[in-house]
């Protein structure tokens, strides 16, 4: 229950105008994966193992997060929500990657079916590009794993165990991102395992991996930030630096999102009054996905380590607890062990980008281009691909970068035949921003994972091609990403709605608490124009003339009364987001909203009471004054 507010009775929580109300409806618990919501007005956990069916329980579970070395896989959170698992990748560029390695407890000797759940990401006329074996105490499995569509478990063949300890050793036959999320080994045939319903699936996860029953950790905080992003972490900094106790969800193991050296863009925009903040999290001018990413991130890493921040790196948020109008709580996994921990707090900052706390919460948003009509955002000159007539899905896309280096040494590159398809006759040897993905078919949350195989397969296959010339006998990969890098999705609607208006006509708002002055920056996929290839993008530059800022209003939720939101999900329209979407003007609203959060608490209020009553003591903590 959270605490009664300055200037509240327990028995009057209603009357407060704008505070925050936190009392008086009943509880509404959601815990989501895979975009599955199940709510409850019960806590969740009382729900997990009310499966449907009699699923298979006498075996034993190993999940791909948990191995106790990863050799050379990686461990990839990213689609999460969409399959249920953070599962290991043989991200080997083309070259099998070493073995992951964990050990298992047999309680029982005899026979043991083998499964993994897996999936062969690209299947086709072709050899499936993500191949892997299971090893045993030593001993390989004859099945090879990862050549079965769409995430399920293949079946392996049965082995005979001795009780005690055993081996598991994943085996990357490939280099080309085989993926594993678990090994189940069964002693039922065949054993009825869940995979569709990520609900039950995560509650049959749960149960197997003696998590079920386990009391949630609970924690308190004055603010609660999910996303650390480069939003993310500045609304952290700011926040703590009014005294705030602070807990930052992010569920990779790094800090700063795109900038982060997993996807290695370069900050842009200006720091506006937050200059003393954003120094400390932000990088220089590099081409994007240079390796100088990885100094920033150690700049990034020490700020954040030494901010008294506290951190929950390696934790996905994958749910709420709503109390009315308000979230309570939001839950969060480990990703390593699977635990849960609820975060209990006042107020909320939504920095995923992709607005999941808003989105589950119930939040209004938007995602897609609106018509130009709605807003007057036209641009005659370059019609449809600035602004449509009837609203669509194209938004700004999903780029994976990526970049190759002479060796010295002629190398060949395997062939790649299930990359041709997308990469048909273009050749390259290194990716920048406009190596982008969207369509109008594609969903840039729900069609994640295919969006980044997309492009592994763009890369990989420009790249073979671009081997064919001599003259790159001598090039090899040196990086490519494996975690992509997203410009939008949801937007989260506040009291304003930032729009293309603002930017031109440069409007100053009495509670502007951002400023920028880069030009509005879209793309359009080059397939509008004709383009063979689906995965490039151009971009159109309008320049506003100078400054333009964005108004407090647009960074809380119009319709959850203690969410603020900071990032590409704050509220805009498509053009809106234009301007806004560079990395320090994003961090700015990063700064904003944390300082909001500590007037929140000064004031016993709400983020719209802050915007109506304390946005002069708002903007002066900013540096506006
Ligand atoms: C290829 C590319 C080139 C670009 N070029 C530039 C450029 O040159 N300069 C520039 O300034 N901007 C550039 N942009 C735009 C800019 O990167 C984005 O607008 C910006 O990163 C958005 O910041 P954010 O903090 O809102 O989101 P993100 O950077 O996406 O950070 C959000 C973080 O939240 C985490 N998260 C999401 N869901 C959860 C969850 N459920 N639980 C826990 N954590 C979660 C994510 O993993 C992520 O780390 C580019 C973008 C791309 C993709």
């Amino acid at each position: 229950m959270a605490p009664a507010l300055a200037g509240e009775t327990s028995k009057n929580p209603q009357k407060r105008k704008g505070g925050i109300n936190m009392r008086m409806n009943r509880r509404v618990f959601i815990r989501v994966v895979g975009g599955v919501g199940l709510t409850s007005t019960v806590p969740f956990r009382h729900v997990l193992g009310a499966e449907k069916t009699a699923l298979a329980t006498s075996g034993i579970l190993v999940e791909a997060a948990s191995f106790a070395e990863r050799g050379g896989w990686k461990l990839d959170t990213q689609h999460y929500q969409q399959m249920g698992g953070c599962y290991l990748l043989a991200h080997g560029m083309g070259k099998p990657v070493a073995n992951a390695r964990t050990t298992v407890g047999i309680l029982q000797s005899g026979t043991w079916r083998v499964w993994v759940r897996t999936r062969d990401w690209c299947p086709g006329e072709w050899e499936a590009p993500g191949r892997f074996r299971v090893i045993l105490n030593g001993t390989p499995l004859k099945t090879v794993f990862g050549t079965e569509p769409g995430w399920a478990w293949q079946a392996g063949e049965t082995v005979t165990l001795p009780a005690g300890e055993v081996k598991v050793e994943l085996e990357d036959l490939t280099g080309f991102d085989g993926r594993c999320d678990a090994i189940y080994f069964s002693r039922e045939a065949p054993p009825n395992l869940p995979n569709d319903d990520l609900v039950e699936l995560a509650a049959w996860k749960d149960r197997l991996g003696g998590r079920a029953g386990k009391k949630i950790e609970e924690l308190a905080f004055d603010l609660v930030i999910v996303g650390g992003g480069i939003a993310g972490c500045a609304a952290a900094l700011a926040a703590k630096s009014e005294g705030l106790k602070v807990a930052l969800i992010q569920d990779r193991p790094l800090f700063g999102g795109n900038c982060s050296e997993e996807i290695r863009v370069h900050t842009l925009g200006i720091s506006g009054a937050c200059e003393e903040i954003l120094k400390t999290i932000d990088t220089p001018h590099y081409p994007n996905g240079h390796a100088d990413a990885e100094k920033a991130q150690a700049k990034r890493e020490a700020t954040m380590a030494a901010s008294g921040v506290d951190r929950f790196a390696q934790h996905i948020a994958i749910g709420l607890e709503k109390d009315g109008d308000a979230i309570a709580s939001v839950e969060a996994r480990e990703v390593t062990t699977g635990n849960i921990r609820r975060f209990r707090a006042p107020i909320f900052i939504d920095a995923t980008g992709d607005g999941w706390l808003g989105y589950w919460a119930g939040a209004d948003h938007r995602y897609g281009r609106e018509a130009h009509t709605e807003f007057g955002e036209s641009w005659e000159k370059h019609g449809d691909l600035w602004s449509p007539k009837t609203p669509d899905n194209r938004v700004l896309g999903t780029s994976v970068l990526w970049n190759s280096e002479q060796t010295g040494e002629p190398s060949d590159f395997p062939d790649v035949p299930w990359a041709m398809p997308v990469a048909k006759g273009h050749a390259a040897t290194a990716g920048e921003w406009y190596w982008e993905y969207s369509a109008q078919d594609v969903h840039q949350i729900k069609d994640a994972e295919h969006i980044r195989d997309h492009m592994l397969r763009a890369i990989y296959g420009s790249f073979a091609n671009a081997k064919k010339d001599p003259k790159n006998a001598a090039v090899a990969l040196e990086w490519v990403a494996y975690v992509a890098g997203k410009r939008e999705s949801r937007r989260l609607m506040g009291d304003y709605i930032y729009t293309q208006a603002d930017m031109l006509e440069r409007r100053e708002f009495p509670d502007a608490v951002v400023t920028e002055q880069r030009f509005i920056d879209l793309h359009y996929q080059k397939t509008m124009k004709g383009a063979k290839q689906d995965f490039l993008a151009w971009y159109i530059f309008r320049h506003t003339g100078g400054d333009y800022y964005v108004p407090f209003r647009c960074l809380y939720s119009r319709n959850i009364a203690n969410l603020l939101m900071a990032g590409r999900c704050f509220s805009c329209s498509h053009v809106g987001l234009g301007g806004p979407r560079n990395m320090r003007t994003l961090g700015q609203m990063g700064v904003a909203t944390g300082y909001a959060a500590s007037l929140c608490k000064k004031h016993s209020a709400t983020p719209r009471l802050v915007s109506q009553k304390h946005i002069k003591e708002l903007r002066g903590l900013i540096g506006y004054a």
